[in-house]
């Protein structure tokens, strides 16, 4: 691994992206930042800019209409770039899906969760998932994103 590659993994930014969803995920996204949890004392720095970015932190589900939007943001990161898809409407289309159990179905509008724009790296569950494990899965996507 070249020193580049090196420093990448071990301080990487972060982006967030909010797709859609209710902004509850992205208020426990915030919370890493404030002083009980302060994730930027491991190295871990939140960014604006997506092509600034290691990793990306997609919220919310993915519309018709946003899907071709969620794609070119995802192509303009570096590569190499880790997806988190962070909470149960990233994951799965979450509350703006149709059904219930093993019948759940796109409406007409969402189509379900990022990965239907993006490969996603980390799926992390919840409605709104708690920082620690926010934390966490930032931590399991540096993996993949040592690995790639
Ligand atoms: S997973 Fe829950 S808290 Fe997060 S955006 Fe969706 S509805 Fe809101």
């Amino acid at each position: 691994m070249g020193l580049l590659s090196w420093a990448r993994s071990k301080s990487p930014w972060v982006a967030v992206l909010h797709c859609g969803g209710c902004n509850c995920c992205d208020i426990e996204a915030l919370a890493v930042l404030t002083p009980r949890f302060d994730v930027e004392r491991f190295g871990i720095l939140w960014k604006q800019n997506p092509r600034h970015a290691d990793v990306l932190v997609a919220i919310g589900c993915v519309t018709k209409h946003s899907k071709v939007f969620v794609k070119r943001i995802y192509d303009q990161m570096l590569e190499p770039k880790a997806v988190i898809a962070l909470g149960s409407c990233a994951c799965t289309g979450g509350v703006y899906m149709e059904g219930r159990g093993d019948n759940i179905e796109e409406t007409h509008t969402v189509i379900g969760g990022v990965d239907k724009a993006m490969p996603v790296d980390v799926f992390i569950p919840g409605c709104p998932p708690k920082p620690e494990a926010i934390i966490h899965g930032v931590v399991m996507a540096l993996e993949k994103f040592k690995a790639k």
